[in-house]
Formats: structure tokens, sequence, C-alpha cells
């Protein structure tokens, strides 16, 4: 069916805005819609350029990596390869923390720079700063990614997430009319009639795409589900800013008839990956971000082994982000998609290095896996949250399931007991709700040690 406003905010209003903002996202988008189709020879080459543009900038610009390269007799302005490149030491977020101003560009305007600020969750929150045409060429990768998921320039979106933004200017009103063409699920409030309100605002507005926190879509759809709605049918749903469980997705996939995009990225950067129509890993975003899979020791670990995720990225001038570790942990793969697109997969994420409890024998668990396997193989379990005290003492929030009964506890223990050991203590909270964090995202695994 024909849709006028869609049909104007595609052909018209997306163009004449960026026209008016001399924005460069819709030439930037353009540039990545035919990039992804590359060799992966041609993406190399592409990268390495890149890479060595923001290598060179940074020594020249900021007094931190200045510092860095000459320790390590790195001098891009002389000679670049992946080799060199790599004796780079790693950019930690405490850098980041205890150094600030020293990875801000010389000649960067600071008074026209964009903040953002990442949550504290993984014990270190930080300022991060970006130019405009930074980060118009992240919301041009944005525009990449959701039509991978379905979605497409004038589509209506409707969003699950948290502290949700209400245009209050003219312009800002303006512009949310015409192009931004979004509805919001607050996910600070979310109980039955909020989420049934939500369902009669999407009936009269209809949007084409969802997105939102993966466990925030879930409750959404669990919701859908429970009450017997069938009729809310996106085009697309993209999950993302955090770990997308199996038993997730499949509710979420049966309550709206669609398969879930997962996605991948962050404040500091942006998009790092993302699914395609495929469905199966995720797309690096290899012309914005160099990412690397790092061991213990900071080395290249082996395609399908998991690695500490370590990125560069390719767009911020004002505030060089060169080798930066994320804190989280995934496995990349050679495998090529069967999409034909050049960008190389990410096979899966292992989940925030923040949430790797600590086994008795000096290894480390995914929690977010072992949250998983304990749901799966315990019935009477809906949700639950493993919050590891000492590596004897393990708190664990559990919401109770249908399937509930007096031994679902003492099965619960017994599964933990066979990853932790028979020393193991376990201490179970009866509770209605796994709570959210201030951001809105939810960790169903905390590591206190
Ligand atoms: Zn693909």
């Amino acid at each position: 069916m024909f849709n006028l406003a869609e049909f104007m905010s595609k052909h018209v209003f997306y163009k004449a805005w960026d026209i008016k903002e001399r924005s460069h996202r819709l030439s930037e988008w353009k540039q990545l819609e035919a990039q992804q189709w590359w060799t992966r020879e041609q993406l190399e080459n592409l990268q390495n350029e890149r890479l060595k543009c923001i290598l060179t900038h940074a020594y020249h610009n900021s007094d931190y990596y200045k510092q860095l390269c000459d320790d390590q007799g790195v001098n891009p302005a002389q000679e670049f390869s992946l080799d060199i490149f790599s004796r780079i030491p790693v950019t930690t977020k405490l850098d980041i923390r205890n150094k600030n101003t020293a990875f801000i560009s010389k000649g960067a305007d600071r008074g026209q720079l964009v903040t953002a600020k990442t949550g504290g969750s993984t014990g270190v929150s930080l300022e991060l700063h970006f130019d405009r045409h930074c980060q118009q060429k992240r919301n041009a990768a944005q525009l990449m990614a959701d039509r991978w998921a379905g979605w497409d320039l004038g589509v209506k979106r409707a969003a699950v997430w948290g502290n949700p933004v209400h245009p209050v200017t003219i312009k800002q009103k303006i512009r949310h009319h015409l192009m931004d063409r979004i509805i919001y699920l607050d996910t600070m409030n979310l109980n039955d009639a909020s989420m049934g309100d939500f369902v009669d605002r999407w009936q009269v507005e209809k949007p084409g795409v969802i997105f939102g926190h993966a466990h925030s879509i879930f409750i959404f759809a669990r919701y859908l589900i429970k009450e017997g709605i069938t009729n809310i049918r996106p085009r697309g749903v993209i999950a993302t800013s955090m770990m997308l469980l199996d038993h997730e997705r499949a509710i979420i996939e049966q309550a709206f008839g669609r398969k879930v995009t997962n996605r991948y990225g962050c404040e500091e950067v942006g998009l790092i990956a993302s699914e395609c129509n495929e469905h199966n890993g995720m797309h690096l975003n290899l012309p914005h971000v160099y990412v690397e899979f790092l061991d213990a020791n900071d080395q290249p670990v082996q395609e399908g082994e998991p690695g500490k995720i370590v990125v560069t990225d390719l767009n911020n001038y004002a505030m060089p982000l060169i080798r930066y570790r994320v804190e989280d942990v995934g496995v990349y793969t050679e495998r090529a998609c069967p999409c034909g697109r050049g960008f190389p997969l990410l096979e899966r994420l292992e989940g925030r290095l923040a949430d790797f409890l600590k086994l008795p024998d000096g290894g480390e668990v995914a929690g977010i896996s072992l949250v998983e396997r304990t749901l799966t193989n315990v019935p009477g379990i809906e949700q639950m949250q493993l919050i590891q005290e000492s590596t004897n003492l393990i708190v664990v929030n559990r919401v109770k399931g249908r399937d509930y009964t007096t031994n679902t506890d003492d099965c619960l223990t017994e599964s933990l007991r066979e990853v932790f050991g028979d020393r193991l203590r376990v201490s179970i909270n009866e509770v209605e709700h796994i709570p959210q964090e201030k951001s809105g995202k939810y960790r169903f695994s905390i590591c206190k040690i």
C-alpha cells in the first residue's frame, strides 16, 4: 500500500535536511551501500589506508598516541603495516579516564564537539568526544544496518528504549515529524498497562521496524504472546546494546513472526557489527572500525577462539581511539556469508569481560552462557541474574517460572555446583523481575571479585 508520508520522508525530507545541515550522512551511506559488496582484498586495502590516515593524524595531534608511538619506535608518517600497527599498546577505559584531554586532537574545536558519556556498568564511566562529521558517518552506518534488518528511509520505527528523547524545540519537532518518525515504549516503565497503550499506539502508527535492548524487546514479545496479540508484524526487529540470548530470540521471533536482527556496537565507536538477512553471524563494520580479537597477552587469537575485542575508530579525528579495548569478548570467523557481502563476520559475542565469573581452578566462565545453560537445564525459572560475591558464593536473583516446583531451587544449586564445585554456596533471592540499570540495559551476570 502506498504511504505518502513514508514516500515524502524518503525522497524529499531526508535529502533536504542533509543539504540544509551540510551533512555527509547520505553520501557516506551511499558509499557504504557500495562498499559492502566489495571483495575482501578491496576492503582490506581501504581499511589499511584509513588506519594509516588515522594513526598518522593521531601521532601528530594527540599527545597520548604520540607518546605511545614514540615509546614503541613507531612513526606512521614513515612507514605503515599491520605488524607495526600492532606494536602500539592497547588503550583501556582507565587510560582514557586518567588522561582524557591528552586524547583530544590539538586542532579540534572543542566547542563544536559532540560529547557522549558511557555508563559505568563496567566500573569505569567515560566521556568521549567526536565531531559532527564523525557522527554523520556513524549515522550512515546505522542506516545501512537498519536496511539489512528490513527498514528503509522514511519507514516509521518503534523503539523500546530507556529515557526516550522527546522533541522540544521547533526544529526538533519538525525533524521528528518528517524524518525520525519514531514511537517509544519507555523501558523505565514496562508493565501491562504501558505495553497495552503501546500496542494501541502501534495499531494507529503502524511502524515498520522495532528496535531496542534485546531483553526489553523480549519482555514486550512475552507480553504479546501472553495477551494473544498476533497482529504486530513489523518488517524488521533489531536487538541491540546487549547480549541476545537464544531463548529470548526464540520468543521474540514467535511474537513478531520475524527473524531478529542482532546488532553490536558501543557508545565509544558506534556500530561495530550487525547481522544481515542471513542471521548467521554479524558483519563487521569494516569501513569504519578496525576490529581485533586478542588473548590475555594482547596477541591475536585464532579464528573460532574467544578474544578480547579491541577496536580502532576510523572516523574519529577529534579524539582518536586506537586499539581500544571495549571490554567485550567475541569470536571471529573467516567463513564467508552466503549474502555475498565482503565485510568479515563476528561469529558470536561471548559477553562482557566484567560478566565473566571466576572458577575455583582459576579459569573463567562467560556468565551469560552459564545463565543460558541453567535456564535450559533447570525447569521452573523464568529469569535469573548471577552475582558472584566471592569464589565460593554466588547470589542468584530468580524469577519463578510456570513450571516452578519445590525442587527447582535445589536443581539450580546443583547445576551451579557442577560448574563451580561442591564447595560453592548459593544464595537464592526470589524477585519479581530482574532490575535494569540506569541505561535501561540488563545485566544477567555480575562478577564482584
Ligand atoms: Zn551476510
